[in-house]
């Protein structure tokens, strides 16, 4: 999945001594109690369901049958989880069977079992599930809205429309029987063994996995599609699911899918494990997308048209949930705490993909390419990892680290082991690990072993600092032009400066030094740093004179570093450095310089850096210099050819300049639908008069998800169009999906209006189960409430709304504080 945010702070300080003294690890330094594999009594091998809907209520109509063994002696009850159920029926092979159902789940009571014997459970239920299962669009009565039926079982969501054993750690055959409308799409696990017409008018589809696969992946989405099929090179069916009237979206939207099946075919060395491989988007996703076993589902937010694709691309979602088939759904961490096992991979494959891939890339891609790139997301990466570690050390392997540490920081570290112990080689180390636990669970200590059976290396320090204990370094670096009898060397002072203490201890790591001369040549040398303080000596035999030196280039080490420069050596570096990120670093270290040299150095670097990251950096400064030269600078970064450096450009002008009016009204014809909206925003605040004048210019755009519309309609209702005012009270309703709700309620917050039409539409959104619509709208609330001429509107709505449901009474709490 991509991406989740929970940060839970648990330091529990007093365990740690007791683990100190094991040999080496494979656990955490910070235990946390229950974070070990749940106990269960029984090995499920195949579930069957068979499903029916009534989505305008929301209701699931099920019987569902587990076949298993027993994992114990004798077993004589059995817990299945399962979220506030009504059970009718329960039978054990065949037979009518006791049980008792709380909110939780249902235990059953089976004459004994034994040993050695294949039992069967089977439930009779019907659900309506707020979790785990979404009806999207059924209650619109303006009938304008899509109609979808869609699940998401990760983390432990799949229980609350299902009764099945729901952890990671049992995997099994699911098999799928639904009945719907025939005019639907019916999309589920596995391989399509029928589809059968009734004659109702329903259909019903029958899908089953060949492979046992983990309960969080179990996926069913209903909907309107159009399906275009292509093949990986070895084969594979790619099933890439449109909606039916956007086929211009199909070629952006799912640029390099089979380009990318290929790649991780050959790069992880194994071939794609499932049958085939579908992706599908949805409307009101919760998530970025998810990574179900053999049918990716995605936000419909990333289903964009080849503008669109400008400002938001699906290439790295789509190669981190691919990743996945083989890191989660392939094998799957036994548990939540060794699950960066899953996103750390797929978070590292796409970076990788970016970097290594050689076949054809599209000039509108090409950004995301190459090696400037890969340092770009690295150094990505490296920062997510170190502002975590403001908040809490905890190590990636805990089951509380949160997503900095199990997405960005884990796939640092497996670029780490590619830079410790070579790329080949760790290659290999993963191809043995992931094959040795086919359609298994893994555990860290799994891909440790491997490194022993295929390198016959014990890298226990490397995962006890990266993975078992929490923190990164931070190093303070020197260095010494030194000249003696024994002739010139540059001796360079490294201290590691970070607190140490029992889960951060000093860090061991090859470092590789660079001198740079005047001359343009250098001297490298590469130490290994393990102590608090450290010296290196790197000989200048031919008594040159330094330009400037670099700790770790190319800064492939996850740290903190403090390394003091003069301004004389950042200007070395940053035309002189081969790799992109040490330039950059130069560049933010210049930022605080004042020196006379500083805006020609900023131009010139301008001119010829390719990367938008340097150059957008450059725009910063040289706003902040205010000088007619940076006007020059700004002009020319909005004709830029990349998308990101026009941005940047028009982002830093919180004010416009009358020197760059002209450039800016370009804009408003510009390919990028964020560069428009942004541009319209700015030009029709500073210049009013103006406003209908860009409005007719920009009146024929509508955006992707009627951004540009929604922002010209803010303008006017904001000048008292009541037309306006009505249109964007509209987009708020149920009739629209969440991306266009959320940008029309903000949009009348920021022009301060609300009536009693817009108040049911927030309401209907505060209470809907995806949370990114329901902040929003409640946030909205919470600042109409707090003013006075609105708080009378929002207490009557309250009372003329029979709001009883748990989740509305909580949506009020937070509106009403
Ligand atoms: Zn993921």
């Amino acid at each position: 999945m991509k991406v989740r945010v929970s940060f839970i702070v648990v330091f529990l300080f007093s365990t740690i001594s007791i683990f100190a003294q094991l040999p080496y690890r494979t656990n955490s330094y910070v235990n946390e109690p229950n974070s070990e594999p749940r106990e269960h009594p029984i090995d499920v091998q195949r579930m069957t369901l068979k499903v029916k809907f009534e989505p305008e209520k929301g209701l699931v109509k099920g019987i569902v049958t587990h076949v298993f063994k027993p994992l114990r002696k004798t077993v004589d009850s059995i817990f299945f989880d399962a979220i506030k159920m009504k059970i009718s029926e329960a039978s054990v092979n065949g037979k009518p069977a006791r049980y008792s159902v709380t909110d939780n789940g249902i235990t059953v009571y089976p004459q004994q079992m034994k040993w050695g014997s294949i039992d069967s459970v089977s439930f009779v239920y019907e659900a309506y599930p707020r979790s785990g299962l979404y009806f999207i669009g059924w209650n619109d009565t303006t009938n304008r809205c899509r109609k979808q039926i869609w699940s998401q079982g990760q983390g432990i969501d799949s229980r609350a429309w299902v009764p099945m054993y729901d952890e990671m750690n049992d995997k099994y055959i699911t098999e799928t029987i639904v009945t719907f409308d025939k005019n639907y799409h019916v999309l589920s696990n596995g391989t399509k063994l029928n589809e059968q017409s009734n004659s109702d008018g329903t259909k019903t589809w029958h899908y089953r996995m060949m492979h046992p696969h983990a309960p969080y992946l179990l996926t069913l989405v209903i909907g309107k599609y159009a399906v275009e099929t292509r093949k990986s090179s070895s084969g594979i069916v790619n099933n890439l699911y449109y909606y039916p009237e956007y086929k211009n979206r199909v070629e952006p939207t799912y640029l390099y899918s089979t380009e990318s099946m290929d790649f991780l075919e050959s790069f992880i060395g194994i071939p794609y494990p499932w049958e085939l491989y579908s992706q599908i988007m949805v409307q009101d996703f919760t998530f970025g997308a998810m990574e179900n076993t053999t049918a990716t589902t995605f936000g419909d937010f990333s289903f964009v048209d080849p503008r669109g694709f400008k400002d938001r691309s699906y290439i790295g979602t789509n190669v981190h949930e691919l990743t996945h088939q083989w890191f989660g759904d392939f094998i799957t961490a036994r548990v939540q705490k060794h699950v960066w096992l899953q996103e750390s991979f797929a978070t590292f494959y796409p970076k990788y993909f970016f970097k290594k891939y050689t076949g054809t890339i599209t000039p509108e891609s090409k950004k995301n390419f190459g090696e400037d790139a890969y340092e770009w997301n690295l150094r990505g990466e490296h920062n997510s990892a170190i502002n975590a570690s403001e908040k809490d050390r905890l190590p990636i392997v805990h089951p509380s680290s949160g997503s900095a540490r199990i997405y960005p920081k884990g796939s640092a570290v497996i670029d780490m082991m590619m830079y410790v112990f070579g790329e080949e080689e760790i290659r290999k180390v993963i191809k043995h690990y992931v094959e040795h636990h086919n359609y298994a669970n893994v555990e860290t200590n799994d891909l440790y072993l491997a490194f022993q059976d295929t390198l016959g290396i014990t890298p226990d320090w490397f995962f006890d600092q990266w993975l078992y204990r929490g923190g990164e370094p931070h190093y303070k670096v020197e260095y010494e032009d030194i000249r003696n009898v024994n002739g010139r060397a540059t001796a360079v002072h490294v201290d590691q400066i970070h607190t140490t203490d029992e889960l951060t201890g000093p860090f061991k790591m090859p470092i590789v030094f660079d001198v740079y001369y005047k001359d343009g040549t250098k001297d490298s040398k590469t130490e290994w740093i393990s102590s608090i303080r450290h010296n290196v000596l790197i000989p200048n035999s031919s008594n040159k004179e330094i330009a400037f030196v670099l700790f770790d280039p190319g800064s492939r080490v996850l740290k903190k570093a403090t390394f003091k420069k003069t301004f004389d050596e950042l200007k070395y570096q940053v035309i002189n450095a081969p790799h992109m990120i040490d330039r950059y670093d130069a560049l933010i270290a210049l930022k605080d310089m004042n020196n006379d040299g500083k805006e020609l150095l900023l131009q010139q670097v301008f001119e010829k850096e390719q990367f938008y990251a340097i150059k957008n950096e450059i725009i910063v400064q040289m706003h902040e210099l205010g000088t007619p030269n940076a006007i020059n600078l700004i002009a020319n970064a909005l004709k830029d050819k990349s998308e990101d450096v026009r941005k940047a450009g028009l982002n830093v002008l919180k004010t416009i300049p009358l020197e760059l009016k002209s450039s800016v009204e370009q804009l408003l014809t510009d390919e990028s639908y964020a560069i428009i909206t942004t541009a319209l925003e700015k030009l029709c605040d500073q210049f009013p008069s103006s406003a209908d004048s860009y409005l007719e210019k920009t009146s024929n755009e509508a955006g992707l998800y009627d951004q540009i519309s929604i922002k010209s309609l803010e303008i006017k209702a904001g000048k008292g169009d009541q037309k306006a005012l009505d249109k964007l009270i509209d987009y708020t309703s149920i009739a629209f999906e969440f991306w266009t709700r959320r940008n029309a309620m903000n949009s009348l917050k920021r022009i301060n209006y609300l009536n009693e039409s817009l108040i049911l539409h927030l309401l209907d959104a505060a209470w809907n189960p995806n949370s990114r619509l329901s902040s929003s709208a409640i946030e909205v609330l919470q600042y109409f409430y707090q003013q006075s001429q609105y708080k009378q509107l929002i207490l009557q709505a309250k009372k003329s709304n029979n709001d009883s449901k748990p989740w509305q009474k909580d949506a009020w709490a937070k509106i009403i504080r």
